[in-house]
């Protein structure tokens, strides 16, 4: 955090966007409500779902071919997480957007420091990528959420940003009034790459991956369009239980 950024914080103490008390730090949450919220420590380094042992990665990813080498999530969609992403989406609470991309980023150098500025191992530049709204969407919403997220991840480890090369230019219907296969069929072919990249390893970064549908799609396309390889970083996790729920706007369908 830069210093105009604190001596801002010392003079309008931060408000904790889940109780609403003083937070007493440079963080819009207090302390006693970041212990409390659902981080996802012990998750699969493929799929990002919760471990059950210690099977690593998970059972299902052990026998499957995925189009991205990692996925890491800070939290569960879970209370107060979900409620959380919902104000942020739906009600431009850019203040939750905020904490939560920077617990993202907390939760990054704690479980794999190297997710993100592993350039050795990744000979290509590494660039972060949001999940892109259909135009329509964005105009509709106001703002991309998975760019708000991007960017912060972006000023934190210093990463290159680039919003321009993928696209989303199918406007889809909402998957909330569709059946899990009408959601599979509705995010087939939904993205398009406005021009190539060359070699790069490709941060995806969006906001909630429920069943990964979608970044199984965007991923793919990423690969056909030049990128070397994809890993995700998303605020959360919809654990398997919650997937019928389509409690988010998130398109997805079973990996
Ligand atoms: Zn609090
Ligand atoms: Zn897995």
């Amino acid at each position: 955090m830069n210093k105009a950024k604190q001596f801002f914080y010392r003079i309008l103490p931060g408000i904790c966007i889940a109780c609403g008390c003083r937070s007493h730090r440079t963080i819009d949450l207090c302390r006693a409500c970041e212990q409390d919220l659902p981080w996802l420590i012990n998750a699969c380094p493929r799929c990002g779902l919760p471990l059950q042992a210690t099977d690593e990665p998970c059972l299902q990813c052990a026998s499957r071919a995925l189009p991205f080498e990692q996925t890491i999530a800070a939290f569960s969609y879970a209370f107060p997480v979900d409620c959380l992403i919902q104000q942020f989406k739906n009600r431009q609470d850019l203040a939750s957007g905020r904490v939560l991309a920077r617990l993202l980023g907390q939760h990054i150098m704690r479980v794999n420091p190297g997710f993100l500025s592993d350039n050795d191992r990744h000979q290509g530049q590494t660039l972060l990528v949001p999940a892109p709204l259909h135009p329509k969407k964005q105009r509709r919403r106001g703002f991309n959420q998975s760019r708000q997220v991007a960017s912060i991840l972006a000023e934190i480890f210093k990463i290159k940003l680039d919003d321009k090369h993928l696209i989303r230019t199918r406007f889809t219907a909402d998957q909330k009034l569709l059946s899990v296969a009408a959601r599979k069929k509705n995010v087939t072919h939904a993205f398009t790459m406005r021009r190539a990249f060359n070699g790069e390893r490709i941060i995806l970064v969006d906001d909630v991956v429920t069943t990964g549908a979608t970044v199984v799609e965007m991923a793919n396309c990423l690969l056909r369009g030049g990128a070397n390889s994809v890993a995700v970083a998303a605020l959360a996790r919809t654990p398997p239980a919650r997937f019928s729920e389509n409690a988010t706007s998130t398109d997805d369908l079973p990996l």
